[in-house]
């Protein structure tokens, strides 16, 4: 069996340190899993919500964005208006040999430059200045406008199957529609009866723009955010959350007026970035990729990456959608969706800049971010340096030992904190494992009442990444660690 790369093992230890502690585990686990479904376990699940209320407060307590929470079913009206009835597919090939299967644009971008060169060559394309993901969507892009090139390359032997290596085995691509459907009422074959799980929550945001507009009186520029599940069923789904089929979008999308969109998006841009900076993430292992090649809705757009163990890969889109959306659901709904302009007294169509980004992927790039072992005192630590505000326990209170009332002074002043955060109590094994524990996942801050507690009533603070320790007089600790939690916006 091949040897599993640093990367791969890295992420296999994150993997395992996420189920062995509750973070995330396998969908229906006990009958072999759902292949792309995850479930957040008890520390999975707080330290999702702390990230999904860190961007709530960002998007909404600024004044000029309102909050929404459309249903995940839809008129289907709706993915005809969007485009995605047509064109929400991605072309698939399968390997006959060994039956796996590949997204054509998948099979390019983890191509090496030297197999890339080699297409490039073989399709008489100069290509002197480009770098490696510049040639796989080159290529990706000329099989897109004609497919039988792929066939052309398979038989010249210039892609072999990933997985078990032969060449000559790939099928012609053929076109899947993402969305996964299912019927309302009780008859599967009226054909009148089907829906689609939701492969965006921005469709929700834009057949009620006017609605939010109205009812919360808003005026342009303004926004509409919302957080929610969307289905999607991928060709492939790997790399733990990075893709699966079914997971958690954040959403924006700001109204404003065509010519002002320019700036908005670059604004946007800056800021989203900025967020994810201000919950941590390092700029190094940041970056913004332009798209060379545009959706057909989008007048310009980027990606927001994170590098995973596995490399960069999209953690939040940023498009300029322009008035396509507003305009396709005029068409097929015969309901105007257009404001007034009180300077111009003419009516118009709004356009749209767009934030996406993925609370579940978020969330993965939150935990690799934070995964660091370091040796302290020739003993191995593994912590997870997680924002105070995404840690899914704040604080732990431990008695250095079971007596002499330290567990009574302990368990109290838990019980206290509990009252305003997520704290654990824990009395078990040394003070040292307690600690290990707690680094582990995340915590920031640990509380120990040892004996000078009992005659002066201070404890000490232990704080998770310096291991620095400070003496606070109990009365004290609240309001020490509140401090340090408040949200990063
Ligand atoms: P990709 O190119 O990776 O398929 P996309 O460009 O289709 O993603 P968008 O439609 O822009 O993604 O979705 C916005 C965000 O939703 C992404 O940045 C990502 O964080 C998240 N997302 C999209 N698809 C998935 C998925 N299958 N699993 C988990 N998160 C996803």
């Amino acid at each position: 069996m091949a040897q599993s790369t640093p990367s791969q093992q890295l992420l296999e230890k994150i993997v395992s340190l996420a189920k062995r502690r509750g973070f995330i585990f396998q969908s229906s686990e006990i009958y072999g899993g759902l292949n792309g479904c995850w479930d957040y376990g008890p520390l999975g699940v707080e330290m999702l919500r702390n990230l999904k209320d860190a961007w709530w407060r960002a998007m909404t307590q600024r004044g000029d964005i309102e909050g929404l929470d459309a249903s995940i079913l839809m008129h289907p009206k709706v993915w005809e208006a969007s485009g995605h009835v047509q064109n929400f597919s991605d072309p698939m090939v399968d390997c006959r040999e060994c039956k796996s299967r590949y997204r054509v644009d998948h099979l390019f971008a983890e191509m090496s430059e030297k197999k890339l060169k080699s297409i490039t060559k073989s399709l008489v394309l100069e290509t002197r200045d480009f770098t490696k993901d510049q040639l796989a969507e080159l290529v990706t892009g000329m099989i897109e406008q004609n497919d039988s090139i792929f066939g052309s390359l398979v038989e010249q032997e210039l892609i072999p199957c990933p997985n078990c290596g032969r060449t000559k085995t790939f099928t012609v691509p053929r076109s899947f529609n993402l969305m996964f459907e299912t019927h309302i009422g009780p008859v599967k074959d009226d054909s009148n009866a089907v829906v689609y799980l939701r492969p965006e929550t921005a469709q929700g945001i834009f057949v009620n723009f006017l609605n939010v507009m109205q009812s919360s009186r808003q005026k342009i520029p303004f926004g509409i955010c919302q957080i929610g599940k969307s289905f999607r069923n991928e060709i492939n789904t790997k790399n733990f959350l990075f893709r699966t089929r079914e997971f958690e979008q954040m959403e924006m999308q700001f109204f404003c007026k065509a010519g002002s969109d320019d700036a908005f998006f670059e604004q946007w841009r800056e800021t989203r970035w900025n967020w994810w900076r201000s919950l941590g993430m390092p700029e190094s292992k940041l970056r913004f990729r332009p798209h060379e090649k545009l959706a057909h809705y989008a007048k310009a757009a980027g990606d927001i990456e994170f590098e995973f163990p596995f490399g960069f890969g999209e953690i939040e889109g940023i498009h300029n959608r322009t008035d396509f959306d507003l305009t396709r659901h005029q068409e097929f709904s015969g309901k105007s969706l257009q404001v007034h302009d009180e300077e111009t007294k003419e009516k118009y169509t709004p356009y749209v800049v767009e934030t996406a980004a993925g609370a579940s992927r978020g969330f993965m790039a939150f935990l690799c971010n934070g995964y660091e072992e370091e040796t302290v005192n020739g003993e191995q630590r593994v912590v997870l340096r997680l924002h105070p505000f995404l840690a899914p326990v704040k604080v732990a209170v431990f008695p250095l030992v079971n007596k002499d009332g330290m567990p009574e002074i302990a368990s109290e002043l838990e019980r206290d904190l509990r009252k305003s955060m997520k704290s654990f109590y824990d009395d078990s094994g040394a003070v040292g494992r307690r600690y290990r524990r707690m680094d582990e996942i995340g915590t920031p801050f640990c509380v120990t009442i040892d004996s000078d507690t009992l005659t002066n009533q201070t404890v000490t603070i232990r704080e998770r990444d310096s291991m620095q320790q400070v003496r606070v007089s109990m009365g004290h600790v609240k309001e020490y660690i509140n401090e340090r939690l408040s949200s990063p916006v």
